[in-house]
């Protein structure tokens, strides 16, 4: 049986590694004309490094350089986006960093710069695209979360206030495009097999494996899966939600 193909135009924030990278490339199989980042000129070179080799893969995939940060950045990469393929199907807000310690120790920089990468990242991306969401009558924006928002995590009050606020974020946002042919949703994965965990102490990291229920990581692939099925133009009756991606490490 041969794969049902996809069309449409996806932006996928920070793919070139990670989740994001697992997203590209299963939106890339399915037919998609994918977009994906890289935040800034230092970022090009390794950019176009990782673009060549998914071509070799045969997955031609496009960059927009785009600080999610930086609202003016996003502004320039939406109007060049727009101006090569004209509209924007799916939107997946993906790009997003750690700055973890306690709170007694966290300087206000490592608050500020987890706030304006993970939640108004999602805002400056998803209000580029807005009205031409609402022009087409159709979108489907993706909000990556995180498990650590719904149910806190020590060491991560500014990570878990902004994947926190993402939901938030989502709800309201369905609410104002319920009728416009818009879906809005977020998902909270787990640990996931990505440099942002292998970057954790082992010791760490194993003793968050033996929390997990089903004894391991999840692997990137398994979120782009999930992604993939609310891009869909079929999933237009689940908006304003929230799927945990967890190996059952939190049930709610
Ligand atoms: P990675 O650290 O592997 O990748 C993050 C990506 O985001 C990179 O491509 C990075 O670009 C990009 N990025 C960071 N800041 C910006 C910015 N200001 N503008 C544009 N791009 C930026 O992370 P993961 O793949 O692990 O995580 C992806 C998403 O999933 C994140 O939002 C994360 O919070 C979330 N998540 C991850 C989990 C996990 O276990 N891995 C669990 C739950 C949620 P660059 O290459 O330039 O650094």
């Amino acid at each position: 049986m041969t794969a049902q193909k996809q069309s449409g135009i996806a932006l996928v924030t920070g793919g070139t590694r990670g989740i994001g990278e697992a997203i590209c490339k299963m939106f890339s199989g399915e037919g998609y004309q994918v977009v994906t980042t890289f935040r800034n000129k230092e970022r090009e070179r390794q950019a176009r490094e990782w673009q060549s080799r998914m071509a070799d893969d045969g997955l031609e995939i496009d960059l927009v350089k785009m600080d999610v940060s930086d609202m003016r950045s996003c502004e320039i990469a939406a109007d060049e986006l727009l101006q090569r393929y004209g509209r924007l199907d799916v939107l997946v807000n993906n790009a997003g960093i750690t700055r973890d310690s306690v709170m007694k120790k966290m300087p206000i920089e490592a608050w500020q710069e987890v706030i304006h990468t993970n939640l108004d990242g999602v805002f400056n991306v998803t209000r580029c695209f807005l009205d031409t969401f609402l022009a087409q009558h159709y979108g489907r924006i993706i909000n990556i979360s995180s498990i650590n928002a719904q149910k806190g995590q020590f060491g991560q009050v500014n990570y878990s206030a902004a994947k926190a606020g993402i939901h938030g974020f989502t709800k309201a946002l369905a609410q104002e495009t319920a009728r416009k042919g818009i879906t809005v949703n977020t998902i909270s994965p787990g640990y996931v097999e990505t440099d942002m965990i292998m970057a954790i102490d082992e010791k760490i990291r194993e003793q968050i494996k033996a929390q997990i229920p089903v004894g391991r990581f999840g692997q990137p692939e398994e979120i782009a899966r999930l992604v993939a099925f609310l891009a869909n133009e079929q999933s237009s009756f689940i908006t304003g939600a929230d799927f945990s991606i967890n190996g059952g490490m939190f049930m709610h």
